[in-house]
């Protein structure tokens, strides 16, 4: 017998298992099982295209037994494809795969510690030990001879002996605790796997002693019985009338480790060129490793039920990452290579039936208002991702993008947008940021709202970089309304009255005080209330997107200096062309440009600089 620590990650795992995880115990039997039901996937491809594999007597099945007597175990036995000895130590204990770390940074942050998120981080075994003091794996590989068993309390370390089985496979018996008695109960044991595990491919067999009364009430000798406690076909190829929803939220939960209720689900048999089914499911939240780039794909693709990878992030575009489901097909061959499935033409023609099916699906939730926001506040940032991803359906997805505005309390469709536009008005007018207060309240748009044109306010970062690259809706060109030119179509443009030869000098002067920090001085028909603000030139990337591409750890990028605009009718600007003290001219003048920029969301270089200034300017007027 040889003990071996645990790795350290899987250790802190262990830690937080133990002492933290409350909520959900019963997902450890979720987890098993679908362990359980993934190694007899395995193996049943393998006797399918794999001649070392044909002759194993292969009877997928999984058993469940428990002692609710003496010792108060619970085991699991599958007829899968086994594990061993390496692969005993590599799975259960050494091996910390990426899902490890990110669950415990979750974890350790502020979010309610939720066992129901430890399978959607693939470290599922581990959740064994909510329920159990001990936990004892035997297992013997498919095609080899040697069986072994690993034990652990958790706590530190494992340990790896020589075992016997009789044949290939992995049994799991659980030495429960005392929040795990619960489950030597017939009832409960067979609720759990109903509730979660129901339409698991493979029969799920529970092993139970019923003890008979004869006519008196008298008790008998109790007697071994053996229950098949699943429907154990596969879901998604039953016709869908004879499915009801709760059977798709029951095989839900199987397939995407949620213990809530999917949002929506789209289901379909496709016959004709091509022979496949597919069934996706929009999740009500987002998984939780939807930012980040090593997420798991969310979709299984079976070949005429055979599973063959849930590890393909190309099956569906990355911007449907959030997406749950099932893609199986009639035509594709059995052992097709998963370098091969890049390139495979059936599998891209699914692909794009795939996408163009889910998209509609997401239109037909846009109908209901109050579903459609909820869907939005969790997938909008993906969603706006496949404007510049999929350019085939660009149009579709610009009519399911929603934005907030300047003429509308909840957020709106382009379409709505389009319909509310001033008979004259050519453009989209946008306006990006931070926040959306900033950006009511930010003085570019102050003109939009005297002339009662709508001007759509984009909070999120991705708007920035998306809204450029798309150009138009239905013919009409976006306008960010924080460039230079923006504002010249505008009747306020036209209408001037400012003379501008009048005004030159001034602003010749304030160019010179201001040429460290901008590249332009402009006379502004936009402002009303405002004395100024910034814009980008034409062509240049606006001072947020520079502030986010700083912030994502860009550094060498050379500094593109905004424009500054004045409005020639405010008080301060008509007041400003007599002040005759320079140091006086310099600091307003400055002043004019840095709250330009802190109005825009963004941080002043020189805070220090800026309040001093403003104090001199205080100490004088008082
Ligand atoms: P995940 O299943 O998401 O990979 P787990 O922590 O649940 O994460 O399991 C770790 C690994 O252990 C699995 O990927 C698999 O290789 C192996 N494993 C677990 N249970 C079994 C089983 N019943 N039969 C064969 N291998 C198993």
């Amino acid at each position: 017998m040889a003990k071996y620590p645990f790795k350290s990650e899987v250790n802190q795992l262990l830690h937080l298992i133990i002492h933290s995880l409350y909520s959900h115990k019963e997902i450890f039997l979720r987890e098993l099982m679908s362990n359980a039901s993934d190694a007899l996937d395995k193996l049943k491809y393998l006797t399918l295209t794999n001649d070392e594999f044909k002759q194993i007597d292969f009877k997928p099945q999984i058993d469940i037994m428990f002692d609710e007597k003496d010792q108060k175990t619970l085991t699991i036995a599958d007829t899968g494809i086994g594990m061993n000895q390496e692969e005993l130590a590599d799975n259960l204990g050494t091996i910390a795969n990426s899902g490890t770390k990110n669950f415990l940074n979750l974890m350790t942050g502020d979010v309610k510690k939720d066992s129901n998120l430890i399978g959607q981080f693939g470290v599922g075994f581990y959740s064994v030990y909510m329920v159990a003091d001990k936990v004892e794996v035997v297992s013997r590989k498919a095609g080899e001879e040697k069986a072994y068993k690993w034990t652990s309390d958790g706590k530190g370390e494992y340990e790896i002996e020589d075992a016997k089985r009789d044949r290939n496979g992995t049994t799991i018996t659980l030495y429960l605790n005392e929040e795990g008695k619960d489950f030597t109960s017939r009832w409960s044991i067979e609720s759990v796997v109903k509730k979660y595990s129901n339409h698991i491919a493979y029969p799920i067999f529970l092993h139970f002693s019923e003890t008979k009364t004869d006519d008196k009430g008298k008790k008998q000798k109790s007697e071994m019985k053996v229950e098949q406690i699943n429907t154990a076909s596969a879901l998604w190829k039953r016709s869908k009338d004879d499915l009801k929803e709760e059977d798709y939220n029951e095989f839900y939960k199987t397939i995407s480790h949620d213990t809530d209720d999917p949002l929506t689900y789209v289901h379909t048999h496709a016959e004709g060129a091509l022979e496949y089914t597919t069934l996706f499911y929009i999740p009500k939240k987002a998984p939780p490793d939807m930012f980040r780039v090593d997420y798991k794909s969310g979709v299984k693709l079976y070949v005429k039920r055979v599973f063959i990878t849930d590890d393909d992030k190309e099956l569906l575009p990355a911007y449907l990452r959030f997406v749950r489901g099932i893609i199986d097909s009639e035509d594709l061959p059995l052992n097709v290579s998963r370098e091969l499935l890049q390139k495979n033409r059936i599998l891209a023609n699914i692909k794009s039936a795939s996408v163009k099916k889910i998209l509609s699906e997401i239109g037909k939730l846009s109908l209901d208002k109050e579903k459609y926001k909820e869907f939005y506040g969790e997938f909008r940032k993906p969603l706006k991702e496949g404007l510049y991803e999929d350019f085939t359906n660009r149009d579709t997805l610009l009519d399911l993008i929603r934005f907030k505005s300047t003429k509308s309390e909840d957020i709106t469709s382009l379409s709505e947008y389009k319909q509310r536009m001033k008979p004259d008005q050519k453009f989209i007018y946008y306006l990006t940021g931070e926040n959306v207060e900033t950006l009511k309240n930010s003085p570019l748009i102050e003109v939009y709202r005297k002339e009662d044109i709508e001007v759509l306010l984009m909070d999120d970062e991705v708007d920035e970089l998306v809204i450029p690259m798309v150009i138009k809706y239905k013919d009409i060109e976006f306008k960010s309304v924080n460039r230079s030119d923006a504002a010249s179509d505008l009747k306020s443009s036209r209408d001037n009255k400012v003379d501008e030869k009048e005004i030159k000098p001034l602003i010749e002067k304030i160019k010179e005080k201001l040429k460290e920090e901008v590249k332009d001085v402009k006379i502004s028909y936009r402002l009303s209330d405002s004395p100024s603000c910034v814009v980008a030139d034409e062509t240049d990337p606006s001072i947020q997107l520079q502030h986010i591409m700083k912030a994502m750890g860009q550094k060498d990028l050379p500094q593109i200096k905004p424009i500054l605009e004045i409005n020639p009718e405010h008080e301060i600007i008509k007041k400003l062309g007599a002040v005759s003290d320079d140091v006086l001219f310099e600091d307003i003048s400055k002043l004019l440009f840095e709250q330009a920029i802190l109005i825009e969301g963004v941080e002043l270089k020189n805070p220090t600089q800026f309040t001093k200034r403003l104090n001199k300017i205080l100490a004088r007027a008082l």
